[in-house]
């Protein structure tokens, strides 16, 4: 518990987390964009479909990093929920 956390905060639901519990979308200084890693403008999002549903239908990753969010990046984030999300016993 003494391990330093950086917090940051979610674009959609604004609360703040560790860092590690949140997906990074970085709007690459080179130009394109990132999930994970790279260097250049980031935004958090919670891994959570409310927060995902909300960022994408309230545009908030564009507002965060203000520039166009691909929709491959917000279905490559919908798809680790659903990878990853395992809280159902029906998998498709
Ligand atoms: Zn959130």
């Amino acid at each position: 518990m003494s391990s330093r956390a950086v917090l940051r905060r979610c674009v959609s639901c604004r609360e703040l987390f560790d860092r590690t519990q949140l997906w990074r979308v970085i709007r690459l200084a080179e130009g394109g964009m990132a999930l994970d890693q790279g260097m250049g403008r980031s935004a958090y999002l919670c891994q959570t479909h409310c927060c995902l549903d909300d960022a994408r239908r309230k545009k908030k990753l564009q507002r965060a990093l203000r520039c166009q969010v691909a929709d491959s990046i917000v279905e490559a984030l919908e798809q680790r929920l659903t990878d990853g999300g395992a809280s159902g016993s029906e998998a498709r």
